[in-house]
């Protein structure tokens, strides 16, 4: 029997145990032992488990957050392996569109460089070798957190054959009336000069200032009177008492900014009578509510405000001005005219780029829309209906059931998806224009035709990756792993991804794309303040793990931590579990001095059978904890089981058995020892499966049958 070395040295071993699993092949469904006669009567030997990993954006290293989804998912994935089942991961890389353009522009610009000088196609050629630099590295990372994902089935988000399904689906949904262009209003970032679909605007709270100014016989209220150059209309409500002597569409002459206009009123139930002095203007170009008013009316539109956020020349002497500084020269010029009533100061909610935080403006421009609640030309349900009756009906599942009421609620006031950026990096949307023609869902129609210059939205391809990573692996495979079984991600993308994938699924399959919703909260510190680089307070899964081993950060990962919750995390925490490796390394030490007497006896003792009893209730529980996804309690009751009742209590017990001239009995005593401590690393593996495999191999402890070449990730649970 093999010496153990002092320490479990997990900077060597765990590259070494890797390369192990690796070679065994049992990282793929393909190859699992699963109708070997150690799994005899197995089951699952039929049955599928599958996990599509969420595929991280190709644009960095991997942060903690990453480390704790591979640690959840990994969990999952390595029990129902050992408990026999067809287990699938499928890991992946995105593109990330918008994200990873965003990520490139800062390096151009650190560089000295300007995005916008940069030919389309040179950008997007540097940006795919920056991807795919940083998916190659990546891929090293989640290896060494222990992922036991199948590589051999890895797909990218700019794969050819994932990008056809994409344009498939495109096709579809436009041949069913769901997909269609046109100009409405839209979330323009002015620095990034993209339009950002709802979801990717944030409503930070400003304080500013309303404007009360004189428009003819009206006192209007405004935040932005930088835009008002062309407004033309006055809206009142048909009930306030206050303008009832005004006439609907009334005319009546304005002496405004830039001299005198006619101005027209129109009275409106739409309008907020206990908003400023209930009259507003209307400034359709830039503003949704003002813009749905102007459709209502059919009012003429016109843009104000260039792409850049610079005056255009309606704005007389301010243009070319940028809005920001252009504001207070306006207010200057209205109060010498009189036109400037009073002010107030003004709290409210202004709509910015969540990546840059500069304001975004409302402009009209033509997008492609995905239509969210109509139905398909073909029949049956919209979108958002199916989605909706899949987690009504039970189809898809939360284990966080917070999550299900709030994806209900967001269901409920679902407006159109504005799927085009106007980036350059991602997949191009397939449109084709000759003359008047048109051409959807092609790669490349021919001679003469000119391809849409906008880029699909990140989250169009990455919502249909379920099924199109199934369709496009290996034959068979869609059938056997689709619908997967669970989608494990951040509850910050429940919206971005995990309801349109849902949509997407179930539009293209019939089935929902997976059973079960586990969502994750955001890693935070030991003061429970989220981690940031300006707080000093990041915790680098890799850096940390070097130094205390990958099984003690993904134990302190998951302890603590149920779903849906922020887990906690600080170095103290995970030195806490590196000292439970430990712990296990020297239980290790002390059983392989016994193994001598080992499998001698068939005889058991009252007091063994108690501990086997209370070992099989410690299974059970473990279990049933995995089972229900409670990985957290799992964790715990493992952990406390091996070290407070087998290291610090039997182990103790036994001693004097162990050492005891009456061979016989210490012959059972260590039998007894060896299946609780054998058991023990079987239900740790999928927590610490780096010095779990090596102790077992070390032990070289076997399946009950005795067969060859198992490894203790496929041994059974
Ligand atoms: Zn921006």
């Amino acid at each position: 029997m093999e010496e153990l070395p002092k320490h479990f040295d997990h900077k060597t071993l765990e590259p070494e145990i890797y390369k192990r699993w690796e070679a065994s092949g049992f990282f793929s469904p393909d190859n699992l032992p699963v109708g070997r006669s150690a799994f005899g009567g197995n089951p699952n030997k039929d049955k599928a488990f599958t996990i599509i990993m969420p595929p991280p954006n190709a644009n960095g290293s991997l942060h903690i957050g990453h480390a704790l989804f591979v640690t959840t998912q990994d969990i999952m994935i390595r029990y129902k392996r050992m408990a026999g089942f067809k287990t699938l991961w499928l890991p992946g890389a995105d593109h990330a569109g918008f994200e990873t353009q965003v990520v490139y522009t800062k390096k151009i610009e650190k560089e000295g460089r300007r995005f916008w000088e940069i030919p389309r196609e040179q950008l997007y050629n540097e940006i795919k070798d920056f991807t795919l630099a940083n998916k190659t590295f990546m891929e090293g990372q989640l290896k060494a957190l222990g992922a036991s994902a199948d590589w051999s089935r890895e797909k990218f988000t700019l794969d050819e054959d994932i990008k056809a399904v994409v344009y498939d689906t495109f096709k579809m949904l436009h041949d069913d009336g769901l997909i269609y262009r046109g100009a409405r209003i839209i979330n323009w970032c002015p620095k990034h000069q993209t339009s950002l679909a709802d979801l990717e605007v944030v409503h930070p709270e400003v304080a500013d200032t309303f404007y009360y100014l004189k428009y003819g016989p009206f006192t209007i209220a405004t935040a932005r009177p930088e835009t008002k150059f062309g407004d033309k209309y006055v809206i009142v409500h048909p009930d306030d008492q206050r303008y009832a002597q005004f006439k609907d569409r009334e005319q009546f002459d304005v002496e405004w900014i830039n001299g005198p206009i006619k101005a027209t009123l129109i009275k409106d139930p739409m309008m907020d009578m206990t908003l400023g002095t209930g009259a507003m203007t209307i400034t359709p170009w830039h503003s949704a509510e003002d813009f749905d008013l102007a459709q209502k009316y059919d009012l003429p539109k016109e843009q104000i405000i260039d792409w850049t956020g610079k005056l255009l020349p309606i704005a007389g002497e301010f243009a070319g001005q940028h809005i920001s500084k252009a504001r207070a020269l306006i207010v200057e010029k209205m109060k010498g005219k009189g036109l400037l009533v009073k002010t107030e100061p003004y709290t409210h909610a202004v709509p910015a780029c969540y990546k840059c935080g500069t304001a975004v403006e409302p402009q009209i421009r033509p997008q492609w829309f995905l239509a969210m609640t109509k139905e398909p030309k073909k029949g049956g349900k919209s979108l958002r209906d199916l989605a909706v009756e899949a987690v009504n009906s039970g189809a898809v599942t939360f284990t966080t059931d917070r999550f299900r009421l709030d994806f209900l609620r967001w269901m409920e006031n679902l407006r159109d998806w504005n799927i085009s950026h106007q980036i350059v990096w991602g997949i191009q949307i397939p449109a084709w224009y000759k003359g008047d023609e048109i051409k959807i869902g092609e790669t490349s129609p021919g001679e003469g035709w000119t391809q849409d210059a906008d880029v699909f939205s990140t989250w169009f391809s990455s919502g249909q990756w379920p099924f199109a990573t199934l369709m496009t692996n290996r034959p068979g495979d869609f059938e056997k792993f689709y619908p997967t079984d669970v989608m494990e991600t951040g509850w910050d993308i429940l919206f971005f991804w995990v309801a349109r994938m849902v949509m997407f699924g179930l539009y293209r399959t019939g089935k929902a794309p997976f059973k079960t919703v586990y969502l994750h909260g955001l890693v935070r510190d030991k003061d429970r303040q989220k981690m940031s680089k300006s707080k000093d307070n990041m915790v680098d899964p890799l850096g940390v793990a070097g130094e205390y081993g990958t099984d003690a950060v993904r134990m302190a990962l998951v302890s603590g931590n149920a779903a849906g919750t922020d887990p906690i995390i600080s170095e103290d925490k995970i030195r806490g579990y590196r000292n439970f490796t430990t712990k296990l390394w020297n239980m290790a030490k002390f059983v392989l001095q016994f193994t001598d007497v080992f499998e001698t006896n068939d005889g058991v003792t009252p007091r063994d059978e108690e501990v086997l009893h209370e070992l099989e209730a410690v299974k059970k529980q473990v279990t049933s904890y995995l089972d229900e996804y409670k990985l957290h309690l799992a964790a715990e009751s493992i952990y406390h089981y091996t070290w407070h009742t087998v290291a610090d209590k039997l182990i103790e017990e036994y001693k004097p058995r162990l050492n005891s001239v009456d061979k016989a009995d210490a012959a059972i005593a260590i039998k007894t020892l060896m299946k609780v401590f054998s058991e023990c690393l079987k239900m740790l593996h999928p927590f610490m499966p780096f010095v779990t495999e090596e102790i077992w191999g070390k032990l070289a402890l076997r399946s009950p049958s005795g067969e060859e070449g198992t490894m203790l990730i496929v041994e059974k649970w």
